[in-house]
Formats: structure tokens, C-alpha cells, sequence
């Protein structure tokens, strides 16, 4: 993490030494911190502002918890004279400008990684290829905004050698302050998909805004981008990107430079093959084709990092899978689970929808399906269609949670026989539902909503039956 006098961080954040920090300007703080309750001793202490809450309240608090300097912004009023502080115009902006100006300090090779859906996943899956060569750090968990990317590159060691850096948004022009701040030698787009439709207004839109990757991405850097998607080569032809930037596309179709070859799903995982000359054999601890093409994705950037295939293959093998996505759990009864509660969109519920009906070996298939959130105007359109999409044939039962999920079996009724397809206001009847009908050792739930549906409960459910 940033070690850096006074005087250092003063200068890297734009801001000017208060007097009290001045008089100590080669004393240095180890680490930086905008929870005031979470204070490190040493710590930088950064006030941020919210709706609800200003952090200059607590920047006394933290200084007297062991804190050793705090930003403070001039708007706020006279900084308190006997505080080590930095002044600046702005904490957020000085934040930001603290963490571009330390990456750029450092000899770390970023990889950016956005997209609508698979982000996390793709950036766990590069780190813990590029893990097996370099010494490399990520952002930890979902902190991929314009506060938690700045702090991530503030976690940064002066030996770290690769950082794979999460972006995410929710309108026009995150990305491309993003980006600038991180400044990538590789930046990947796993995939457009519906979510912020609501901010965005298109996928055109939410396509472009993917593509603002491109505005820190070094002149010669590398973009890896899904080419199944022809947003983004549209959107693309629209950008004016250096000759010597490099462009690779990976995806299920055999147009793109990379894809996969022999893709067979069990339990356990999925195999592949690539279509390169003597590819290696894949396998990833997971399921669902959608992550069989993040897997490509990873690849696509660790052999551009010089990692071996073999090497790679061995990262992806031992992947530690972040939990709730498409996770497979087995109850105690011996019920197989597929836990995918972390969040959902069309796209991704498709995606895992399309996972069960390709598994082989199981009798029943039982999906749970709880409201896609945040789509906007056309959000029961969107669930219609998923509706629609149900066929008893491939999926036997279809049990919905949540208001507009219940548009999901209204459609759905109409393919299926009596009795196969319930909407239910609560949880554990959904729990009970399952368990008067289900026979553990041959059967299969996909469990499946938005993280406000928390559906991560009927999971629980299930696999506390016995
Ligand atoms: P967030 O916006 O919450 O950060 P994310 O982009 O990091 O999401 P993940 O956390 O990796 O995405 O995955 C979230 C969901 O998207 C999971 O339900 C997963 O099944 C699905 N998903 C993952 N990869 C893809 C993909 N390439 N295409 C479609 N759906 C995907
Ligand atoms: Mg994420």
C-alpha cells in the first residue's frame, strides 16, 4: 500500500500542507482509509461526502484514533489550525488524483476489466492465472467505482508487478475517468448486456460506454473484446484508436480470434479446447457457457502477459470461485443446488437458464426465479420474454418470487402443464414447495433473482432440509 511523506502526498494530491502538517511534512502515512471507523494507525484519512453523511465530522475522530493526516476540503469551512492536514478543492477529486498520480509512480502493468455482466468473475479469473507468474493484486470483491478503483490502486505495493482492476458504472463517462486514473496496458469488455438500459437508454449506448475503456488504455496497449457482440465492433469503427493499439475478440462464434472448441459441462465444471494449434486442454471449476467466454476473455490477456498455457490452465483449474455465482452447493440432503442469487439481468438469466437445460444427468430441473431489478421502462417486458423462453421439456418446474417475476410464470403457464409453474409471495414457501416434491439425489434447483431479491435465502433453505 502508498507510503509517502507528508510533503509527497500533499504534492500527489494537488492540495498544500496545513500548518500543523508542514511542521512534520517528512513524517509519512502508510495506507489510506474513508471509514472513519476503520482507522489503521498511520492511516490517510480521507472525508468523503454523501448524501447523508459528511465525513468531515469524523476527520478529528480519526486523527485522535490514530489516523496520522486527513484531507480536508476548503468549502468546509476554516480547517481546524492543530490538525495535520491536506487542503484541497475537493476529497473525491483529490482521492482520485492521489491514485492516479501513485499508479503512475509504479512500475505495476494494469488490466482493466468492464462489461455488463462477468466482470468479477473475469478479473478473479486473470488474477489468479497471472498469480501463478507475478506477483499481482485485485480488486478485492466489487470495489469498482470511482471511490473503491482509486483506493484499490492506493492498496498497490511498489513490487506489485500486475493489477487487475475492476470498472464498473452506471452512466456515461465513469469509464473513461476510470480508465484514466488506472491506466491499463490491457483492457477487456466481457460483454454488453441490459443492465443500466434505465440510465443509458440503448444498448448502443451501454455498448459506447463499455468502450470508454479505450481512454487510459496506453497507446499500444491491447483491447480484448467479446466479438459476438456487434455493439461493440460498431462502436469501435466509431473511435478514432491509435493504429498500434492491439484489438483481439474472443467469443463463442468461429469468426472471433478466439474461441472455444469441445465445451462439455458435468458437475464439477466445464472443459474446452481452444481453436489454436495445439491447444491445451481447460477446465474451470464452474458452469454456464457465459463462463466458458469469460474464461476466454482471461486467457486472451495472461497469454498477452507472456503466461504460459500451461500455467494458465493450472490458475484456471484452481480457481476460488467468489460465492453466489453460479455456485454449485450441495444441500444435506444431497440436493445439487446451482446457487446464482448474487444478482440478475435478461442476459445473465438466460445464461444460467441455458446452463441447466444443458446439464445432462439430472431428472428433474427445478428453476426459482426471483425479479430482475433496475430495468426500467420495458422491465416487464423483460420478464415476459424470459417466460416465454421456459419449455417443460428442458425445465420441469418453474417456481417465481416477487412481483414482476410473477409476469415470468403468467407466460410461462401458458407452455406448461397444470401445476408445473407457481408465483409465490414468500420464500420458504417456495423452500417447502420444493421439498414436498423434489428427490435429492437425482434432482437439480437453479436458484436465481437481483441481489434485492436476496434469494440466497431459498438456497439456504434447500440445503438445510434433511
Ligand atoms: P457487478 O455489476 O455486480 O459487479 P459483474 O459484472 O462483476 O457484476 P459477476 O459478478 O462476475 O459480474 O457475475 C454476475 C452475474 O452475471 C452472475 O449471475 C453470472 O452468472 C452472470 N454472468 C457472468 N458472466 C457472464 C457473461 N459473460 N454473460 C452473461 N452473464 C454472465
Ligand atoms: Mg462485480
Amino acid at each position: 500500500m502508498i507510503k509517502r511523506t507528508f510533503a509527497q502526498i500533499a504534492q500527489l494530491s494537488g492540495g498544500t500542507l496545513s500548518p500543523a502538517a508542514e511542521q512534520v511534512n517528512d513524517h509519512t502515512i502508510e495506507g489510506v482509509t474513508t471509514d472513519s471507523r476503520k482507522i489503521e494507525p498511520g492511516q490517510l484519512f480521507i472525508p468523503l461526502k454523501g448524501e447523508n453523511f459528511n465525513g468531515h465530522h469524523f476527520v478529528e475522530d480519526a486523527l485522535g484514533m490514530g489516523a496520522a493526516l486527513a484531507f480536508w476540503e476548503t468549502g468546509e469551512g476554516e480547517a481546524p489550525e492543530h490538525l495535520p492536514l491536506v487542503l484541497v478543492d475537493n476529497t473525491l477529486e483529490a482521492l482520485q488524483q492521489l491514485a492516479a498520480s501513485y499508479r503512475a509512480q509504479l512500475p505495476v502493468r494494469v488490466i482493466g476489466v468492464t462489461g455488463s455482466n462477468g466482470k468479477t468473475t473475469t478479473k478473479d479469473m486473470v488474477a489468479a492465472i497471472l498469480s501463478t507468474t507475478y506477483k499481482v493484486h485485485k480488486t478485492q470483491g466489487n470495489f469498482n467505482n470511482h471511490i473503491g478503483l482509486p483506493l484499490t490502486l492506493l492498496q498497490l505495493e511498489e513490487d506489485t508487478e500486475m493489477a487487475v482492476i475492476e470498472m464498473g458504472m452506471s452512466g456515461r463517462g465513469e469509464i473513461d475517468l476510470l480508465s484514466s486514473i488506472a491506466g491499463p496496458e490491457a483492457a477487456l469488455i466481457t460483454n454488453i448486456g441490459e443492465s443500466h438500459l434505465l440510465q443509458l437508454g440503448s444498448r448502443k449506448a451501454i455498448a459506447e460506454a463499455k468502450l470508454e475503456i479505450t481512454a487510459g488504455l496506453k497507446a499500444d496497449g491491447l483491447l480484448v473484446y467479446n466479438g459476438d457482440e456487434p455493439l461493440l465492433e460498431e462502436g469501435l469503427k466509431q473511435l478514432d484508436l491509435p493504429e498500434e493499439m492491439l484489438r483481439f475478440r474472443f467469443g463463442m462464434g468461429d469468426t472471433n480470434d478466439l474461441y472455444p472448441v469441445g465445451v462439455m459441462t458435468d458437475g464439477d465444471g466445464t472443459r474446452f479446447t481452444l481453436n489454436l494449434p495445439n491447444s491445451s486442454a481447460f477446465f474451470i471449476p464452474m458452469l454456464g457457457i457465459h463462463n466458458v467466454s469469460n474464461a476466454l476473455a482471461a486467457i486472451a490477456v495472461s497469454k498477452y502477459m507472456g503466461v504460459s498455457e500451461a500455467d494458465i490452465a493450472k490458475g484456471l483449474k484452481d480457481l476460488k470461485v467468489t460465492g453466489m455465482r453460479i455456485e454449485i452447493v450441495k444441500g444435506k440432503t444431497g440436493l445439487t443446488i446451482l446457487n446464482d442469487a448474487y444478482n440478475a439481468s435478461p442476459t445473465s438469466t438466460k445464461a444460467a437458464l441455458r446452463l441447466l437445460e444443458d446439464l445432462s444427468g439430472y431428472r428433474k430441473k427445478i428453476a426459482v426465479l426471483g425479479d430482475m431489478l433496475e430495468l426500467g421502462s420495458e422491465e416487464a417486458d423483460f420478464h415476459r420474454e424470459i417466460g416465454r423462453g421456459l419449455q417443460p421439456h428442458l425445465i420441469d418446474y418453474v417456481y417465481t418470487y416477487g412481483e414482476l417475476a410473477k409476469l415470468i410464470a403468467e407466460e410461462a403457464e401458458k407452455q406448461y402443464p397444470a401445476g408445473r409453474v407457481q408465483a409465490f409471495d414468500s420464500k420458504e414457501d417456495i423452500v417447502k414447495k420444493i421439498a414436498s416434491i423434489v428427490e435429492p439425489d437425482v434432482d437439480i434447483v437453479l436458484v436465481k433473482g437481483s441481489r434485492g431479491m436476496k434469494l440466497e435465502d431459498v438456497v439456504n433453505g434447500l440445503s438445510e432440509l434433511h
